[in-house]
Formats: C-alpha cells, sequence, structure tokens
C-alpha cells in the first residue's frame, strides 16, 4: 500500500513539472525512493503504469534508484537507518527526525517531449530539473 501513495505522489509531481514545461507527453520519470519499510520497486512501476494511464505520462518509463536512508535524531542527535513510519530514535524514542539522506521520494527529473503530432525531426525531447 505504501509503495501505491508514493508512485502517486511522484505521478502527480512528474504530470505538474511537466506541465508547467509545456510539454505534451513525458517520455521517462527519473527518481530516486528511500529504503524503507520494505519499498518493492517493482510495485511502484507496476503502479506507475497505471497511475499514468490516460495522462500524458502514458507509457513513460520509470527510472527507479532506491538508496539507502540515514536520518539523525534532532534530541540526541543520533544519526540512524530508519525502517519503518513512523520514525522513532532508536535511543530516546524522539519524534523529530531530519533527513540527512535518502528521503521517500525524490523526483531527480522527467524526459519530455513537446512534439505532439509525432514529427521526425531528430528532437527526441529534453530534460528538465525540477529542483529550480
Ligand atoms: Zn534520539
Amino acid at each position: 500500500m505504501h509503495e501505491l501513495a508514493i508512485t502517486q505522489s511522484l505521478v502527480e509531481l512528474a504530470l505538474d513539472e511537466a506541465e508547467r514545461a509545456g510539454a505534451a507527453t513525458i517520455i521517462g520519470v527519473r527518481a530516486t525512493v528511500g529504503h524503507m519499510c520494505g519499498i518493492v520497486p517493482e510495485s511502484m512501476l507496476i503502479y506507475f503504469a497505471e497511475l499514468t494511464r490516460g495522462t500524458m505520462a502514458e507509457g513513460a518509463t520509470l527510472h527507479l534508484e532506491v538508496v539507502r536512508t540515514v536520518a539523525r535524531c534532532s534530541a540526541c542527535l543520533k544519526v540512524f537507518e530508519p525502517e519503518c513510519v513512523p520514525w522513532l530514535c532508536p535511543d530516546c524514542a524522539g519524534r523529530r527526525l531530519a533527513i540527512l539522506q535518502g528521503e521517500e521520494l525524490r523526483l531527480e527529473s522527467i524526459e519530455v517531449d513537446f512534439d505532439n503530432g509525432g514529427g521526425n525531426d531528430g528532437a527526441d525531447g529534453s530534460e528538465t530539473d525540477p529542483q529550480g
């Protein structure tokens, strides 16, 4: 279930970015996801295909990279790798954590096509950076 929620956010982010860029279609989506709570990348690929059906991202390729998640407790400053939500500090059970690496979800870039007519002029899309 967790993968569905994450994938949904990812699709919304990607569609938002593509719309802002004035793109016609999304060809590929590149994202990193924190390795936590047993995220199964294969499930996200399936959800992605379902959630993008009927949108400008239909048929887009999802490039997913799973990265290690590292968090630091704001109370006792312990650095650890959280496993499951809700995240708690293993030392003091604090809930205020700073994610140092491997956020739950990060949209790295999207590959879009501005040509809606399927022309063949060699322009095969471009990358946009959502972190601008
Ligand atoms: Zn702590």
